[in-house]
Formats: structure tokens, sequence, C-alpha cells
């Protein structure tokens, strides 16, 4: 079975650790979020794609859910120490080495689904992992600081504010220019089935979409496109997730999330337990829909997630 996942960072690599479990013989494609991609310290950061590297890989801090286990922050304290931030983007040692090496490849030439793919040779992550696009995309949040209304990039609104303000609109600059990286059109048509995990309906997932190309090809490839809430009980699970759902005015619920994808895109739509009464009103909008256990607590939970999406998939296949 052919299985393409949209997928941020965190909810994205969790899920797709479950999935794995779930389906161990299944081909799984990964179109990462590139949205998140900051330059530091003249090296490109690539958030979400290490993220999901890390976690297949056995990598990643675990509590955490991002950066490297048995990590150290000695060259970050070096740059401080020369006045050098920003300080508030948290960068170990080991982490750096995989920046260094993505900044070295760019350089050369060669482009980042390219790198990406190199980067994974270590990491063996037992999924292939595609950056969305080559080319460059950017989120960026509207935001009103000191009376003034200006455009700060994603990782200062959701790192460094915390999302203490309100985001007033959420765009992914460079989007519209983007072309799909090589692979990720390939993927869609061949798929049996895609999957959204419960990753960011409008940082992660819609910066993905956002990409020319990409949400069509999900619409015409005929197959069974199943998601999986990151809303439990009318909040995000981890993270923010509200304040970017209110900056496209969407309300922060496992329901409207659904609506927002809409029954052109989404056929298959699993709310947590808690959500149970918002099973009706998805179904209202044409999508199908389950209340299952959705908290990623350990591995055996998040595989009982995906068979829950695999398996909603082959009902609205039917
Ligand atoms: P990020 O790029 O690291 O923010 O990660 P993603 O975009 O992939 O995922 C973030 C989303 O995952 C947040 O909106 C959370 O609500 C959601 N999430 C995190 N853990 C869980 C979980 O255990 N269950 C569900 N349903 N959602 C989760
Ligand atoms: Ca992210």
């Amino acid at each position: 079975m052919r299985i393409v996942v949209l997928a941020g960072g965190i909810g994205g690599a969790r899920f797709l650790r479950g999935l794995k479990a779930a389906a161990p013989d299944a081909d799984i494609t990964v179109i990462g979020n590139t949205g998140d991609d900051i330059h530091l310290f003249g090296l490109k950061v690539c958030p979400d794609l290490d993220t999901v590297m890390y976690t297949l890989g056995g990598g990643i801090n675990e509590e955490q859910g991002w950066g490297r286990s048995d990590e150290t922050f000695q060259v970050k304290a070096e740059l401080a120490a020369y006045g050098v931030g920003p300080e508030w983007f948290g960068l170990g040692d080991r982490d750096f080495a995989t920046h260094i090496v993505r900044t070295q490849m760019l350089s050369a030439g060669y482009p980042l689904s390219a790198v990406t793919e190199a980067l994974c040779e270590r990491w063996q992550p037992g999924v292939r992992l595609l950056p969305m696009s080559d080319d460059r995309v950017e989120t960026h949040v509207a935001v009103e600081l000191d009376g003034e209304r200006k455009a700060i990039h994603f990782q200062e609104y959701w790192v460094r504010l915390r999302a203490c303000v309100d985001a007033l609109a959420v765009v992914p600059v460079g989007a519209e220019q983007a072309k799909p990286a090589p692979g990720v059109l390939e993927a869609i048509a061949a798929a049996d089935v895609v999957l959204f995990p419960p990753s960011n309906p409008v940082v992660s997932v819609g910066t993905i979409l956002a990409v020319p190309g990409i949400r069509e090809a999900i619409a015409e490839a005929g197959v069974p496109v199943v998601g999986l809430s990151p809303i439990v009980g009318d909040a995000p699970v981890r993270g923010m997730a509200d304040k970017v759902l209110a900056a496209v005015g969407v309300e922060s619920g496992a329901a409207a999330v659904a609506e927002h994808y809409g029954s052109g895109l989404l056929d298959g739509w699993l709310v947590d337990t808690v959500d149970a009464d918002s099973v009706a009103r998805v179904e209202a909008a044409g999508i199908r829909s389950r209340a299952v256990p959705l908290m990623m607590t350990d591995t055996d939970a998040t595989a009982a997630m995906a068979r829950e999406a695999l398996a909603l998939a082959e009902e609205v296949r039917a």
C-alpha cells in the first residue's frame, strides 16, 4: 500500500511513528512543511523536516518533541558571548551539524529535496521524506506590536513571542511562486491513500496545500483522503494552533477544522472521543467521521489511531 502523509513537525512526526508500526509493509511518502524554515547564523534550518527525520530515525529529544537527544549548547553559548543571537531559538551542538551539512550542500547547488535525501541516508527514517518544495517559502504572521502592525517570521511569532499576541493574518510568503518538489505530485498520483496527521491545519498542512498543484493533485487523485484532528476538546493538544486558526477565521474545534479543509479535499475525519458530539456536524459537511481516542501517548496508542485512519479510508473507498 502506498501512503502519502502531509506532515508538520511534532504532530506529524509522532503520527508517522505510529503509522509505521501499524503498516510496517506500507510504502510511505511524507510531504514535509518547509514554511517554518529559517536562516540563522548563516545556516538554513528546516525545523519540521528535521523533527520528522530525527523522530523516525531515533535521534529526537523525546520530552521536548524537537531537537536532538543528549544535546549540549556550547556553540550557542559561544555565539552569545560574541553578542550574536538570536538567543530565543534553541540550536544545540548536535543539531548544528545537520544545518551545517544542509547549508553546505545547498551552497554547492543541490536542491533541498536532494539535501534532505542525503541527510536521511544517515537517519534511515523508513519513509521517503520530501520537502513540499525546493523553492523558498516562509510563513509570516501579521501582528500588532507596540501599536504598529507588522509581519514577522513564523518562528519569531511562535518561539520568541510564544503566540502571546493575536495572529491577524498568516501568509506563506513565496508559496504562490513555488513548485512542488520533484516526486511530490508523482507520489500523490500513485498513492492508495492520503493522510493528514494531527498537524497544524494552518501553518503545517495549510502551508503545504498552498503550494500550487498539491491541493489539486490530492483532490483529483481519486483516493481516500483521511485526516485526524489536532484539536481535542476545543483546544490544540500542544502548541497554539487556536491562534493561527483564528487568523484564518476558523474556530478552534474538531468539526470546524474539518469544515475548513472541506469535503472537496477530505473524505474522512477522525475526532477524539471527547468530541464525539461533533461527528454529526462533520458528516453534515459531507465528510465521513468517527470518534476514537486521538492522544498520541505512546507508539501503541498512535498505531491504533493510524489503524483507525486506514480503516476509515477503506470505508470511504468502498
Ligand atoms: P509542529 O510543526 O511541531 O507544530 O507540529 P505539527 O504541525 O505536525 O503538529 C502540531 C499539532 O499537533 C498541534 O496542533 C497539536 O494540537 C497536535 N498534537 C500534538 N500532539 C497531539 C496528540 O497527541 N493528539 C492529537 N490529536 N493532536 C496532537
Ligand atoms: Ca512546524
